[in-house]
């Protein structure tokens, strides 16, 4: 089996398997309760907290929840309630996932005003988190960029864009969605008061996430309870998902560079064939979208789905819609169609590369119209 849809989700390390069932089997405390068995539960959290603040190279807290998802609603959602006198504008991009973009538009029908940034155009000069930080005046309540693009693994510099928007407006909050960029990429060009993360995409369990918060920034809870985590997200902490989130952080190798690698050669093979159309520009390394003309994504899926290679069409975001991302990087309708997006993990190896470009050239042969 050739697994390339890490983007979508990814196969849990053996070790946070370990660390999940381990926890769940010895640790089930309630890390409210005051006697050994809570203290134990809490002391998993406090040092999970670590793990992901080291990663991120990063001081302040952080939260678990849900998934990003959750942590991405409620920042939209908590920002705008303790900052009513902050200001109406939120600048972001036009090729957010839609755990942003759909919240972003609730905020849109209450009278907030939403500014979409374009990506730059491919081989235009990466004059776009400029033209993100221009964006930003005295009335702006919100910066809310993605680190990687989750359809094409296009790469945003978010420190640029934070030191710049806090020079220009220091009331302005800056949150980022870096789902699938955290452990994927060094944290350096990763700077924002509050950050999404997810574990499921780093080999980790589903349904836990985090929300890194900066010193000093605050919001309104989306979930109101029991008051676990200082008030700001209610409910029993899943103290063995946190261990396996912690452990999934831990075991990430860095592979930063065989990333760029993979990508690389997988670029160039693909260029060998005809009528291959790359969808990714800028920088991706993760992530490398592109088209085969002729061939729907979904004929092209299943069919290399039958040698056990299995990647994603590269324009849905969630089943058979397609997100219109890929026509904000400038990919005509035609092309989307027939987008396939390839998504790497530290178990590629340069010969899953060399199968998959095989099946796409055997694809080829069989179905271009
Ligand atoms: N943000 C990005 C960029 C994603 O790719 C995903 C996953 O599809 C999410 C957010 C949602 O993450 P979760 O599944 O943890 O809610």
């Amino acid at each position: 089996m050739i697994y390339l849809d890490n983007s979508a989700t990814t196969r849990p390390f053996d070790s946070v398997i370990k660390a999940v069932s381990e926890n769940m089997a010895q640790n089930f405390g309630n890390a409210s309760s005051l006697h050994k068995m809570g203290i134990n539960a809490e002391k998993v959290i406090k040092d999970a907290k670590n793990t992901i603040l080291n990663r991120l190279g990063l001081d302040g807290n952080i939260i678990f929840s849900s998934g990003a998802t959750e942590s991405s609603n409620t920042v939209i959602a908590g920002i705008p309630k303790a900052h009513k006198h902050d200001g109406k504008r939120i600048v972001t991009t036009s090729f957010e996932h839609p755990s942003v973009e759909n919240p972003l538009r609730e905020l849109e029908k209450a009278g907030f005003e939403i500014v979409r940034v374009k990506p730059p155009k491919r081989d235009e000069p990466q004059d776009y988190e400029q033209r993100i930080i221009d964006a930003v005046d005295g009335d702006t309540l919100m910066v809310s960029v993605m680190w990687v693009n989750n359809e094409t693994g296009f790469i945003t510099d978010l420190s640029k864009i934070y030191s710049a928007v806090k020079r220009k407006n220091p009331k302005t909050t800056v949150h980022c969605d870096a789902v699938q960029g955290f452990c994927k990429l060094p944290s350096k060009t990763l700077r924002a008061d509050l950050i999404s993360l997810s574990a499921h995409k780093i080999h980790g369990p589903k349904g836990i996430g985090a929300l890194y918060m900066a010193k000093g920034i605050r919001f309104e809870p989306l979930l109101y309870g029991g008051g676990q985590q200082g008030g700001i997200r209610s409910g029993t902490e899943p103290v063995d998902m946190i261990a396996g989130f912690a452990e999934a952080v831990r075991s990430y190798p860095d592979f930063a560079g065989k990333y760029a690698e993979l990508n690389g050669m997988l670029e160039k093979r693909l260029s060998e064939l005809p009528d291959i159309r790359i969808n990714s520009y800028g920088n991706a390394k993760n992530i490398l979208n592109f088209s085969v003309r002729g061939v729907r994504s979904e004929i092209m899926l299943h069919f290399l789905e039958e040698r056990e290679i299995y990647v994603s069409s590269g324009s849905a975001c969630s089943k058979g819609k397609t997100s219109g991302v890929l026509a904000e990087f400038g990919v005509p309708d035609k092309d989307a169609d027939s987008a396939i997006r390839v998504s790497f993990s530290p178990f590629t190896t340069e010969s899953d590369i060399e199968t998959l470009v095989e099946g796409i050239a055997d694809g080829i042969t069989r179905f271009r119209r």
